[in-house]
């Protein structure tokens, strides 16, 4: 490694000089330390102290200059979990004549994203978590190109899907124990910190009970961008085109199983039943089993995925458009409160079908009170509590992540109930559009309406009229679009409440509830297909 950063592509004279004179400068975006990545030059990593570092010198910068409230509580989160007090980043001060004083700094010549992974021995983690947000940092700033150089500070080892990680550049990832082997003070030419929360669509339950994001920011184009391009490295091509003919043909199902808990007791059983269901071919997978490529290509290419809740169901981002999603639950273990798979195949754009199967018979679950706790296990609990576990029927809503009964419930396995997944797969399999052959749909916006006016009379004392017109928006006529549609408002001057109108053409003659001589606001807006609004006009006023 040490070769690998070597010292003879940059100048370390000038290198040198320059942290000596310039110090480190640093510009971030953001207005909170939730929402912060920062930008360095010559940012400084004390190895012995595990501190990075910044040197102050006549002419370093530091925006925003926080004074203080640099530390409350910190510049910025450096995983893309939110405000996680375990994923603070920070750096001590030095002044750059410290430098003469100091071991020789061995300088990074790569341009660095430096981040916290959150859990990288979690597949849902892994892409959630760090995957996503790493390839759409370095999408946000161009420097951070293939030649970049990821650094992971969490402490952590590789972990379990480290080739993964090694897909997002060219270079080797670093890790934090690496880089004591670089010696006692590394210098970060160039350097970003922190990572973009844009495509996180869960958030796990540290402050309130796990859900979806409250403000999602990501469509299911931007997940598939990024699965693709994770396909392309991994050398997987899809089918598509021609030969989609012969595909059809050729439908199977995937059953993505987990051999160390959470169990499909009947697994043989549950797919024999699915094969006579679908009339389609089985293939079942497992972490434990295939390695992760393999399992991609399968699943790029499958019409259902069934799987037990589990970090394994995030390669559903994988699955074709139009494919469906099937998500089993244990026993008591309520659907509605754990959805980051159904959220994911719900995110417009995915195309994805979703469904959730709940275990509601007791005597089909195995449990392992005797387990660890991190495993389910109760035995550690006083018997009042193991009791409370073991007869109630759903576990009530929790914070994230030690709640026992929670654990206990998650790790039962279970002996799937046929016909009651039969029959809640029917309900969707009859609904489902032949996806498979659509291509995505247009996610193009009108523009506002064109010179909208209003033209005015007054038939009597007690009735008038009220036409209004508008011309296409300016994009429309690029476009082909199916079902072009114009929303009008109209409100009472002074009234809180409006009319809403759906109208198919440019222009519409009100003459109900329209008073004479009073004054209207006129509001309109193009809508395509149904759901693609458009921006509203400027209001109209208009006077009867
Ligand atoms: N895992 C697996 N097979 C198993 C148990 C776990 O592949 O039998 C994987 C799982 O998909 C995840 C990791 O091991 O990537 C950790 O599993 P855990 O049960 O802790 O997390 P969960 O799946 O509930 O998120």
């Amino acid at each position: 490694q040490s070769q690998e950063l070597s010292q003879a592509r940059i100048d370390y004279h000038a290198a040198l000089l320059a942290l000596q004179e310039h110090g480190t400068r640093m510009v971030c975006t953001g207005k909170m330390h939730t929402d912060r990545i920062c930008r360095f030059d010559y940012l400084c990593y004390c190895t012995e102290a595990e501190e990075f570092v910044f040197f102050h010198s006549n002419s370093s910068f530091m925006l925003p200059n926080l004074g203080p409230r640099r530390f409350q509580p910190a510049l910025l989160d450096l995983s893309s979990v939110e405000d996680h007090n375990t994923q603070y980043f920070n750096f001590l001060e030095l002044p750059a004549a410290a430098l003469k004083f100091m071991p020789k700094p061995v300088f990074v010549p790569d341009v660095t994203l430096i981040l916290n992974r959150f859990n990288p021995d979690n597949l849902m983690h892994v892409f959630h978590d760090d995957l996503l947000p790493i390839f759409y940092t370095m999408r946000q700033y161009s420097d951070l190109d293939d030649e970049a150089r990821l650094v992971f500070m969490e402490g952590w080892g590789e972990g379990a899907h480290f080739d993964l990680y090694r897909l997002l550049s060219s270079k080797q990832p670093l890790l934090k124990e690496q880089l004591r082997n670089f010696g006692k003070l590394m210098c970060f030419t160039k350097s970003y910190v922190g990572l973009s929360k844009m495509t996180t669509w869960y958030q796990y339950g540290f402050v309130q009970p796990q859900g979806p994001k409250a403000n999602i920011l990501v469509s299911g184009n931007e997940i598939r961008q990024f699965a693709s391009s994770l396909m392309e490295k991994l050398n997987i091509t899809t089918r598509g085109g021609e030969e989609s003919v012969a595909e059809e043909k050729d439908e199977y199902f995937v059953v993505f199983s987990r051999s160390i808990n959470r169990l499909i007791l009947n697994e043989a059983e549950l797919i024999l039943a699915l094969v006579q269901e679908f009339q389609m071919r089985a293939v079942t997978v497992s972490l434990e089993e295939q390695n992760f490529p393999r399992i991609v290509k399968v699943i790029s290419g499958a019409s259902i995925l069934v799987s037990m809740h589990g970090a394994q169901l995030v390669s559903s981002l994988f699955l074709p458009r139009g494919a469906i999603v099937v998500e089993l639950f244990p026993y008591a273990v309520n659907p509605e409160q754990y959805t980051p798979y159904k959220t994911l195949a719900s995110l417009p754009g995915m195309d994805l079908q979703y469904v959730a199967w709940r275990n509601m018979v007791e005597e089909n679950s195995v449990a392992y009170p005797e387990r660890p706790w991190e495993q389910g296990g109760i035995a550690h609990l006083d018997k009042e509590e193991q009791d409370h576990i073991l007869t109630s029927k759903e576990v009530p809503r929790h914070l994230c992540c030690r709640n026992p009964e929670w654990l206990y419930r998650i790790y039962q396995d279970t002996i799937v109930d046929i016909p009651s997944l039969l029959e809640a797969l029917r309900a969707i399999v009859k609904t489902r559009p032949n996806l498979k052959k659509a291509k995505p749909a247009s996610t193009v916006h009108p523009g506002r309406v064109r010179e909208p006016q209003c033209q005015t009379s007054v038939q009597a004392t007690n009735e008038a009229k009220l036409t209004v017109s508008w011309q296409i928006p300016w994009n429309l006529k690029y476009l082909k679009v199916r079902e072009v549609k114009y929303e009008v408002w109209i409100q009472e001057q002074g009234e809180n409440t409006y009319m809403p109108y759906i109208l198919p053409h440019q222009n519409y003659t009100f003459s109900e509830n329209i008073k004479p001589f009073t004054t209207y606001l006129v509001w309109v807006r193009c809508i395509f297909n149904k759901n693609l609004l458009g921006p509203f006009a400027d209001v109209l006023m208009c006077r009867t």
